[in-house]
C-alpha cells in the first residue's frame, strides 16, 4: 500500500509523521525534503545558532536515526517538482512516488528584494534555513557594517545578534514603526529603546531605494536621500505561504493552501498544514506562521488522517528573544481598540493587553513569563479580565485566574 506521503520536512512535516507513528498508523510513511538537513527547528537561526551559542546538532528535532526506527523513510534533498493527482503520485526528479494520502506541509519562502534594486548582488542574505544562516555566520565580525531590510521579528533579532558580536547595525523600516505589521505602538516602543541602548540605528519611516556595489554589495541608497556603506544586508521583508505545488495541482489557494477545519483540502486524499496552508477562523480564513500553529495543525491532521474528524482550533502563541529580553505573546491581536499597560519597576520588563471592547484579544509580555501565563490561560478559556486590575501592579495577576 503507498500509505500517507508527506512533502516538506519541516517543522509541521516532521510533527505529523512522528505523531502517525505514535497514534498507531502502521502503514508506510514516506517524508520528502527539499533541504539536505534532517528536519530541524528554525527560530535559533536568527537567535542563539546565529550567535554562535546553539550547536548544530541542538537544531535537530529529533536524532537522524529516529526515522529510520519508526519506519518513515525519509528522503532529504529531494524536491517534488509535480503532484500527479488522477494517478495519485508526487514526482521527484523523475521518480514516481505514488500515495494513498497525500500532506503538503511546504512551509514557506522568504521575500526577497528584486533584481533590480541590488538584490541579487553577493552579501545580500535572507534568514529562512539553514543554508542561509550558515552563509551569513561568518560575515557577523566586530566591526563589520550590516544594514538590515525589515524591522519585524526576524530583522530585530538579526540585529541583536549582529550588535551583541559588535558589528555595526543599521536597520531600516519603511512603514513609520518597527513591528507595525504584528505589535501595538508600545511593543514598538520597547523594542526601539533596547536596540537604541545597544547602538541600533533605527530608521522608521525611510525604505530602501537600493543596495549599490559591483558584484558584491557594497552600499546603500535610502529613501530620504541618504546612502550608508555597508559590508553585507540582510533582508527580512516577510515570507509568502509556499503554494507553488499544490497551485500548480489545482488546489485552491486563499493566502496559503486552502484547508477545511479538518485541514483537508478541496481533494479528499490531500491534506495541508503550518505556514503553508490557510484554515477557516471565526468566519474568515487564518494562516499563522509559528512553531506552534505548525506542530499543533500538523498533529490534528495526522489525527484526522486516522479518523478522529475533529477540528483544528489554534491556540496562538509566539515569542522572540533580543539581547536579556525574552518576549511572549499569548493570542491574535488583530482588532484591538485599546492597549493596557501593566508597569513593572525591573528594567526591561513589562506587558501590554490588547483589548477589544472588554475582551481580552492578546498580550506582549516581556521578561515576565506571569504575565504571560495568565493572559494565555484567560485567552485560551476566552475569559477576559478587569482592565483596570490588569493596570493596579499591587494585583496578583494570579487573582484574575480564580
Ligand atoms: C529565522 C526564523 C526565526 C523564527 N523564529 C520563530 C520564533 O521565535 N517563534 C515561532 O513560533 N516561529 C518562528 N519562526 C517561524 C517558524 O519557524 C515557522 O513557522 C515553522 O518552521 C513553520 O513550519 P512548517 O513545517 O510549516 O515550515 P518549514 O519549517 O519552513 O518547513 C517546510 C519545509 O518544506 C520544504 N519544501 C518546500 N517545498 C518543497 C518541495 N516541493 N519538495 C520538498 N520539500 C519542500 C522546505 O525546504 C522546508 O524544509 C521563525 C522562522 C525563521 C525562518
Amino acid at each position: 500500500m503507498p500509505g500517507v506521503v508527506v512533502v516538506g520536512a519541516g517543522q509541521a512535516g516532521a510533527s505529523l509523521v512522528a505523531r502517525l507513528r505514535k497514534d498507531g498508523y502502521e502503514g508506510r510513511i514516506t517524508l520528502i525534503g527539499e533541504e539536505p538537513a534532517p528536519p530541524y527547528q528554525r527560530p535559533p537561526l536568527s537567535k542563539a545558532y546565529l550567535l554562535g551559542d546553539m550547536a548544530l546538532e541542538r537544531l535537530y528535532l529529533r536524532p537522524h536515526h529516529y526515522y529510520g526506527e519508526v519506519g518513515i523513510d525519509l528522503r532529504l534533498g529531494a524536491r517534488v517538482d509535480r503532484i500527479d493527482r488522477a494517478a495519485r503520485c508526487v514526482h521527484v526528479e523523475g521518480e514516481a512516488i505514488p500515495y494513498e494520502t497525500l500532506v503538503l506541509t511546504t512551509g514557506s519562502v522568504p521575500r526577497r528584494l528584486p533584481a533590480g534594486i541590488g538584490g541579487d548582488l553577493d552579501g545580500v542574505h535572507v534568514v529562512r534555513d539553514l543554508a542561509d544562516a550558515d552563509a551569513m555566520g561568518p560575515q557577523f565580525g566586530p566591526g563589520k557594517r550590516v544594514l538590515i531590510v525589515g524591522g519585524g521579528y526576524i530583522g530585530l533579532e538579526a540585529a541583536a545578534v549582529a550588535a551583541k558580536k559588535g558589528l555595526k547595525v543599521t536597520l531600516v523600516e519603511m512603514s513609520k514603526r518597527i513591528l507595525s505589521r504584528v505589535a501595538a505602538p508600545e511593543t514598538s516602543d520597547f523594542f526601539r529603546a533596547l536596540h537604541a541602548e545597544h547602538g541600533v540605528d533605527i530608521r522608521e519611516g525611510i525604505g530602501l531605494e537600493a543596495l549599490t556595489g559591483e558584484g558584491h554589495v557594497s552600499g546603500a541608497r535610502l529613501s530620504d536621500g541618504s546612502t550608508l556603506a555597508v559590508d553585507f544586508a540582510i533582508v527580512g521583508v516577510g515570507i509568502v505561504p509556499g503554494t507553488a505545488l499544490a497551485e500548480a495541482a489545482g488546489l485552491p489557494i486563499d493566502n496559503g493552501i486552502a484547508v477545511d477545519a479538518e485541514g483537508r483540502t478541496s481533494d479528499p486524499a490531500i491534506w495541508a498544514a503550518g505556514d503553508c496552508a490557510s484554515f477557516p477562523y471565526r468566519g474568515a480564513r487564518l494562516r499563522l506562521e509559528s512553531v506552534p500553529n505548525a506542530i499543533d495543525m500538523a498533529e490534528c491532521v495526522a489525527g484526522n488522517i486516522m479518523g478522529a474528524a475533529r477540528a483544528y482550533v489554534p491556540r496562538p502563541w509566539f515569542w522572540s528573544d533580543q539581547y536579556d529580553v525574552k518576549l511572549q505573546i499569548a493570542g491574535l491581536s488583530s482588532g484591538y481598540d485599546r492597549i493596557v499597560t501593566r508597569p513593572s519597576a525591573a528594567p526591561h520588563t513589562a506587558s501590554f493587553w490588547y483589548f477589544q471592547g472588554e475582551t481580552l484579544l492578546a498580550v506582549d509580555a516581556m521578561n515576565d513569563p506571569r504575565a504571560y501565563m495568565v493572559g494565555k490561560r484567560l485567552i485560551d478559556v476566552g475569559r477576559s479580565p478587569d482592565a483596570s486590575l490588569v493596570a493596579d501592579p499591587g494585583v496578583d495577576l494570579k487573582t484574575l485566574l480564580a
